[in-house]
């Protein structure tokens, strides 16, 4: 589909500067035009300071293109657009205007899915195969945001017959959106879906590693029929766009998804500045657990989905397996055999399952991790090393003979590197699934129900996957206990942190006589 590449006038020397869109030739062999500029009142436009930076391909290691980096000038600006948004009809008007744009835009993210899939597994380095999955749960998203508009309810409480108590769920206003660069599509659909369904407006900063995505689904924001404004999308770094998100004192709500260190940074602006609310989605060390009795086959596929799927970018991923001590071997020789048989490499191959690791930085630091593990003293059982000298791909790889104590069991790796350890009783294993200082998500393997349902109660996570591993639906929260994490993204939950609830006198109405103590009244 063309997109409207007609831009607003630029800088006075934009004939020499970058363009607002620029052809880009996928691997499928089509040619769309990228849009490099900000996203701020349903226009492209140049930053105030016309600096650009480099995007660049983890597959190839050359660069895709530039596009322009948001200061905290553009924040400034972008603000006083959603700001603006937000004190006109969008907020208050009948929801079925947001249901019809979310639908839209759900049904334009399906029109445009090999496009988007092209993009992303181009800009993050992923295989087609988990891009096109981000892209089917980006639509699947916004059609469910699309059935929770007009489901934002208050209540009526109770207190006695002289008065008539109501609340209202009100949207927030204009939140600030900070996303990572592992899902980046993805999570620019779990952040803009409550935003559109509860009439809230935002500004929302890309991951610098992969802008490109989230600035494609600007267009269709604005051919879904977005009001100008509700939605802004700025490219640009943590220190200086996201500090200014974070900090914005017009900004009353923001969410956050990315590493733990910066998940407090966040915390800290948002207190310092205004007391804005905080969401934020962590890091993880998850454990999966194979029990005795579970069903080897499929509990293989689980385990290779909890690491190595996303190239194990993941905060989420099962990274910590577990296994009871009569299916070890077993298990261990069949993972083993899994992971080698993996395709690696050309994420355009509609084969390859791992692609490469988002950046040259994630790549130094996973390797970095296998280094130490080996230092440690654990054992390869398989991989432990870079797959080819261009292009940051990282092997599968799995460590045993570790200590709970070794780094490479307690550290957020964030790629494809997984330790593999042996336990006797359903009580040790507990309590070493427990021993973490995060809580995202646990996998449970066996086929014992009660089993199933006892160890999942006592597993301190947000979410436990029984017989199945990263496993997503709209409709299910997400979010984590413990340094993981603070509010649900997906399900009824992620309204939650976008609205506020007001029950104050304003909507208390008294309907008896009067009397001077209104405590006495009741
Ligand atoms: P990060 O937390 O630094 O970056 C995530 C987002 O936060 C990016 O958009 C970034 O620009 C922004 N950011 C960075 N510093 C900021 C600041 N001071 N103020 C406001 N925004 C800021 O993550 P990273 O450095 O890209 O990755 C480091 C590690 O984080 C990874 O190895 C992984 O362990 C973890 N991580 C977790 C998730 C997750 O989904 N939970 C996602 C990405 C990374």
């Amino acid at each position: 589909k063309a997109i409207d590449t007609s831009t607003p006038a630029g800088p006075e020397d934009s004939k020499s500067a970058l363009p607002l869109f620029v052809p880009i030739t996928l691997p499928n062999g089509t040619t769309y035009q990228q849009p490099t500029g900000l996203f701020i009142n349903n226009e492209f436009v140049y930053p105030h300071a016309k600096k650009t930076f480099a995007d660049i391909s983890p597959s190839t290691e050359e660069e895709i293109t530039q596009v322009y980096e948001a200061f905290k000038e553009d924040v400034d600006t972008a603000v006083e657009a959603a700001n603006a948004a937000f004190h006109s009809s969008w907020s208050t008007s009948d929801p079925a205007t947001r249901i019809k744009v979310l639908y839209k835009l759900s049904e334009l993210v399906e029109a445009h899915a090999e496009t988007l899939a092209y993009i992303e597994a181009l800009d993050n380095g992923k295989s087609l195969q988990c891009s096109r999955g981000d892209v089917a749960l980006t639509a699947a998203y916004f059609r469910s945001c699309a059935g929770w508009a007009d489901k934002i309810k208050g209540s009526v409480i109770e207190t006695g017959d002289t008065h008539f108590n109501y609340t209202r769920r009100e949207p927030i206003g204009v939140c600030g959106q900070i996303i990572p660069w592992n899902f980046p599509l993805l999570m620019a659909s779990w952040k803009l879906g409550p935003v559109l369904a509860t009439g809230c407006t935002t500004v929302l900063k890309t991951a610098e590693s992969t802008p490109l995505s989230a600035l494609y689904l600007a267009t269709l924001i604005k051919e879904a029929g977005v009001p100008a404004g509700v939605v802004n999308i700025l490219s640009g770094f943590g220190p200086t766009a996201g500090a200014a998100v974070a900090s914005h004192p017009k900004i009353k709500k923001v969410a956050f998804t990315g590493s733990t260190n910066i998940g407090r940074v966040i915390m800290k602006a948002a207190a310092d500045s205004n007391l804005k609310k905080v969401t934020l989605e962590l890091g993880g060390k998850s454990p999966n657990i194979v029990f005795d009795d579970a069903d080897v086959e499929s509990t293989i596929q689980h385990l290779v989905t909890g690491i190595f799927y996303n190239t194990g970018e993941v905060c989420c991923a099962g990274s910590r397996v577990y296994v009871q001590e009569g299916i070890y071997d077993s298990i261990v020789a069949a993972f083993r055999k899994a992971a080698e048989g993996l395709k690696i490499g050309n994420p355009f191959d509609e084969e390859t399952f791992m692609g490469a690791q988002a950046s040259k930085q994630q790549l130094d630091k996973i390797l970095k991790y296998i280094e130490l593990g080996k230092k440690e003293g654990a054992t390869v059982i398989t991989g432990g090393e870079r797959l080819s000298k261009k292009g940051y791909f990282v092997k599968p790889t799995i460590f045993g003979d570790v200590k709970e104590d070794h780094q490479i069991v307690k550290d957020e790796i964030f790629g494809p590197v997984v330790t593999i350890t042996k336990f006797k009783t359903v009580e040790e294993v507990i309590a070493l699934a427990n021993n973490s200082e995060y809580g995202l998500a646990a996998g449970v393997h066996t086929t014992d129900l009660n089993k199933a349902i006892s160890v999942s109660n006592k597993i301190n996570s947000g979410t436990i996957w029984v017989n199945t591993y990263n496993d997503f639906h709209p409709m299910v929260p997400f979010g984590g206990y413990s340094q993981s994490g603070i509010g649900r993204e997906m399900g009824e939950e992620a309204l939650d942190n976008y609205t506020q609830v007001k029950a104050s006198d304003a909507v208390t109405i008294r309907t008896r006589k009067v009397i001077s103590n209104p405590l006495l009244a009741r």
